[in-house]
């Protein structure tokens, strides 16, 4: 069977795009993943969960910063507003500072002029209201439990052969991750690599809430995060109004932990009492002492950008494309971003000249995308490169230059911007989704 836009890649880059292509297109689109992609029966809301003193009882769950754009995408495709029901954490502020020293730089909303500078989000329920939308658009066709294995570019189209069949299409999109086979196949080369740190990741409960403020401590091993959490099933609309001085109880945060290969094993392997001293040594002082600790889960980290997002006829979106260190919360921003700005170019191509694989429009994805692409690969690593310096000069330099960001408001506005909006990036048709929303 041909179809016009191949999707390898069922991970929340690939099925947003595919869910953008269906709804800005009328192109077939067929979505392939290697795993079995099943909506979670039941997704767990945090008051649900039995924290105990004395055992890491429960795995975490994976969660993402998401930035304004991200949020106007997600409207967009009408899947925002469920979201919000499910469990989301706006959050209105935003901490950073140097274990080394006295250097702090905050956020609020005032510096950004919106309501929040951002949302914490479940990936985990984020997947299932997009594996359900998907189930009932009729352009979109998904085989699960296909492993891309082989490509072959023709003329006209690409023949994909996985272990369980061989299809075609006029383009093939690349949104498998990391390890991208699609990328390999094309022989696409990449720049950087594996970083000698790993992320630990677990949820916590704090003696005092986190008042809607993201925090992230720069220790001397790497970068902690305490990213607020809302421990209800819903973000109550009836506290909009009062937002966020209503409901400044909640004292659920995630955190990701930076740290080399080697502290990071031995952390995993302590006891759950070791660990929760270990980390209740980092916590900040606005939240108060450790109370509960979840499961401990690990990831191996990477920073790296493949050395062309298009050939012929395939692109590559999401971490295909590039890989971000999380100290920056960026990775499924921009892999969203990505999608957006494909879309977009795509949807013209068909109304100018009908062609979905067009080198025209293909090669503008990559001139629009590589500035935003390789400008946050380039402050992310340049971050992780920095805070990793042991020199007196350095370790001072950094202190005052985090000062000095704090004092300086039209610096702090343009990294906020940068932080939590992105939207000189996105498309045109985005825009009235970016205005300010609720929640
Ligand atoms: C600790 C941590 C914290 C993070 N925090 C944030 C954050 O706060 N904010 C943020 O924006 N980003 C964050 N990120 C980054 C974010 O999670 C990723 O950028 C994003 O999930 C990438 O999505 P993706 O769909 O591109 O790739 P993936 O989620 O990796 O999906 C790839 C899909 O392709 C499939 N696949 C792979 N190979 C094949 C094949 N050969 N054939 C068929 N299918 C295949 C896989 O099964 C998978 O489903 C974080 C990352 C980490 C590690």
């Amino acid at each position: 069977m041909k179809y016009d836009v191949a999707v390898v890649g069922s991970g929340l880059v690939g099925k947003a795009l595919a869910l953008l292509l269906a709804q800005e297109t009328h192109y077939q689109v067929v979505l392939f993943d290697q795993t079995e992609v099943s909506v979670h029966k039941q997704s767990v809301p945090m008051a649900q969960m039995r924290y105990q003193d004395a055992a890491f009882t429960q795995s975490p769950w994976a969660v993402s910063a998401l930035s304004l754009s991200s949020r106007a995408i997600l409207q967009k495709l009408g899947l925002w507003a469920q979201l919000v029901q499910m469990g989301i954490c706006p959050f209105a502020g935003m901490e950073i500072t140097e274990a080394l020293g006295a250097g702090q730089l905050s956020f609020s909303t005032s510096d950004l002029n919106e309501n929040c500078l951002g949302y914490l989000v479940y990936n985990d329920l984020l997947a299932d209201l997009m594996q359900k939308a998907i189930e009932q658009h009729e352009c979109i066709t998904q085989y699960q439990r296909h492993r891309l294995q082989n490509i072959r570019m023709r003329a006209d189209r690409v023949d994909l052969s996985f272990d369980r069949g061989q299809y075609s299409a006029r383009l093939l999109v690349g949104a498998d991750g990391k390890h991208s086979r699609v990328r390999e196949l094309l022989g696409i080369s990449v720049t950087g690599g594996r970083y000698e740190q790993d992320a630990l990741v677990c949820q916590i409960k704090t003696q005092r809430p986190h008042e809607w403020v993201a925090r992230q401590v720069f220790l001397e091993q790497g970068p902690i995060a305490f990213l607020p959490l809302t421990a209800r099933d819903g973000f109550d609309p009836m506290w909009q109004e009062s937002w966020p001085r209503a409901c400044a109880s909640e004292q659920y945060s995630s955190i990701v932990w930076s740290l080399p290969q080697n502290q990071a094993r031995d952390l995993m392997g302590l006891s759950c009492e070791a660990f929760k001293r270990a980390l209740a040594a980092h916590v900040p002082t606005a939240l108060g002492s450790l109370e509960h600790c979840s499961k401990l889960a690990k990831w191996p980290l990477y920073g790296q950008s493949a050395n062309n997002c298009v050939y012929r006829h395939a692109v590559l979106v999401g971490d295909s494309a590039q890989v971000l260190h999380p100290l920056a919360g960026q990775g499924l921003n921009i892999g969203l971003m990505d999608a957006a700005v494909l879309v977009d170019l795509l949807s013209e191509s068909q109304q100018e000249i009908g062609l979905v694989h067009s080198e025209l429009f293909l090669s503008r994805y990559r001139r629009v995308r590589k500035l935003h692409q390789k400008s946050l690969l380039a402050v992310t690593h340049g971050l992780h490169v920095l805070y990793r310096q042991r020199d007196w000069w350095l370790i001072l330099g950094r202190n005052l230059g985090l000062n000095w960001a704090h004092r300086c408001r039209p610096l702090k506005r343009f990294l906020v911007k940068q932080a939590s909006a992105h939207r000189d990036y996105l498309p045109k048709s985005f825009w009235p989704y970016h205005q300010q929303w609720p929640f």
